[in-house]
């Protein structure tokens, strides 16, 4: 597998701060998972930021922060907790589930569109974080698009997060292939087209709605949440 597109320092940074929403964690340590470079410079941002949080003064939590903190432990994925074998995981989805999707309880494709198929994984919320500051948590979601497919053109309205788990895309910003990352820009507008003999499966975080261009795509967008 050779990786091309990775995620950007900053992004990184902010991941290994733990300054990241659930559902943009999980894609970048799918990546990571794949990427030894970025395995590496995460370890070395946490090792830097490790020593930048060791110099700083104590801030104050909200009185009810360790209470809340225990209460989302039960929340996280994990992997002990997965019930399911990966054997019928993957004889339900076709692939292998990335190790870091394998606690969230991954369910059944459904259909989108014509050649497009996807399992949402978490929704998007917002809630208070430890500070008492909102934090928006991304929508996760699985993709899995025909060979030579085209996704609705689309804008966003927020970042979004790609990692290819398997064949491949292209989009005016370049080719996608397995690991590769995309960070896709607020204004971006982007129509990504699968490979024509592979097809592509992805999983993507999306900060806000898509902003979908075609009629048909604008009507099913308040049914499916996107
Ligand atoms: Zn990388």
């Amino acid at each position: 597998m050779t990786i091309v597109h990775h995620p950007s320092e900053a992004t990184l940074i902010a991941h290994a701060a733990g300054n990241m929403d659930a559902a943009s964690a999980t894609v970048i340590a799918i990546h990571a998972d794949m990427c030894p470079r970025c395995r590496g410079d995460l370890v070395l941002a946490e090792v830097i930021g490790g020593q930048l949080l060791a110099g700083l003064a104590p801030a104050a939590l909200a009185p009810d922060a360790l209470s809340r903190a225990l209460g989302r432990l039960g929340a996280v994925p994990d992997d002990t907790t997965a019930a399911e074998p990966n054997s019928q995981v993957r004889s339900r989805l076709g692939f292998d589930l990335p190790a870091a999707l394998r606690g969230y309880g991954i369910g059944r494709w459904r259909w989108l569109a014509p050649g497009i198929r996807f399992v949402p994984v978490l929704r998007r919320s917002s809630r208070a974080g430890l500070d008492d500051r909102p934090r928006a948590q991304s929508a996760l979601h699985l993709f899995k698009i025909a060979p030579g497919t085209a996704m609705p053109g689309h804008r966003h309205g927020g970042s979004e997060f790609t990692c290819v788990l398997a064949g491949s895309y292209d989009d005016a910003t370049g080719r996608f292939a397995a690991g590769d990352f995309a960070e896709t820009a607020e204004d971006l507008e982007h129509r990504p087209v699968a490979d024509s003999r592979t097809g592509c499966i992805c999983v993507i975080a999306s900060e806000a709605k898509l902003r979908f261009r075609g009629p048909i795509a604008r009507l099913l967008q308040p049914v499916l949440g996107f």
